[in-house]
């Protein structure tokens, strides 16, 4: 790899993680009823300003080893978790785009540049939904619903856009709400809720279609899987709650941006195309 583009990945690689701990932010102001926007940030526990230098994605929760610089309260690692997660996922979203471009994937440096916005848009409202549904374990309404309608708008302006294919997205959409519909009846809400739904409805949508559809699969394989470590690691009893809406929106990534090699490699497998 090329000098330049190692930087790129750095670059962006703190943008996801600087994304990743904006949410956050925004997840403990919506959750406790603050204003979403001015003031600084404090410590949860003793409400003191942080200093700035420990609001840095990842390094700041390195630098003071997981304690609050002030009164020393363990900060919960989910957070630079999650930060790098983000920062990893929109490298990997970038690297997705260098493969489509080598494809002549993009006609125009504005649908470069546009499918870019698109994929930090998607890593952003996934990623919200997912840090408040850990935070919370609750998926909110006022987000899903203009998420769903301005991904559904955004989609008619990227490469190879049709009223049909977006119709198929819907489609993806509809049968991945469907299911879980199906599976929160048949669990009477004990796993899931209807704010899994309606997440559901978003993840399909931007999978898009037949994409979308592994979304779900990928989400319950991961769910399994992060479950029972948890379980074993004893960090969840066999009763407690563990919120599926972060492994939803992992499945919406994925099948987003991996959706078409992961099928094509699934299919060659059984069927050997
Ligand atoms: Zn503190």
């Amino acid at each position: 790899m090329s000098p330049n583009l190692i930087s790129g990945f750095i670059l962006l690689f703190f943008l996801g993680a600087s994304i990743a701990s904006f949410l956050g932010n925004i997840s403990f102001r919506l959750g406790h009823d603050r204003p979403l926007w001015g003031g600084r940030s404090q410590c949860d526990h003793c409400a003191k300003p942080l200093p700035w230098w420990t609001l840095i994605p990842v390094l700041g929760y390195l630098l003071t080893r997981g304690k609050c610089a002030q009164c020393g309260r363990k900060v919960p690692a989910k957070y630079p978790l999650f930060e790098l997660f983000l920062g990893a996922t929109l490298c990997l979203g970038f690297l997705r785009m260098q493969t489509l471009a080598a494809d002549g994937f993009f006609t125009t440096d504005w649908l470069y540049a546009g499918y870019f916005v698109f994929i930090v848009w998607i890593v952003s409202a996934l990623g919200m939904l997912a840090i408040y549904d850990i935070d919370y374990l609750l998926i909110l309404d006022r987000i899903t619903y203009p998420a769903i309608a301005l991904t559904a708008l955004l989609k008619l302006l990227l490469p190879g856009a049709s009223p049909t294919a977006l119709a198929g997205d819907l489609l993806a959409g509809v049968i991945s709400a469907a299911f879980i519909w199906f599976i929160v009846r048949l669990t009477r809400e004990r796993g899931m809720g209807f704010g899994d739904i309606k997440l559901a409805l978003l993840v399909g949508l931007i999978g898009g279609w037949p994409n979308g559809l592994m979304a779900i699969w990928i989400a319950f394989v991961l769910g399994a899987v992060i479950g029972l470590l948890l379980v074993a690691a004893k960090q969840k009893g066999l009763r407690t709650q563990i919120p599926f809406g972060p492994f939803l929106s992992i499945g919406g990534m994925i099948s987003f941006l991996y959706g078409d090699i992961l099928m094509h490699w699934y299919f060659s497998q059984f069927l050997l195309i």
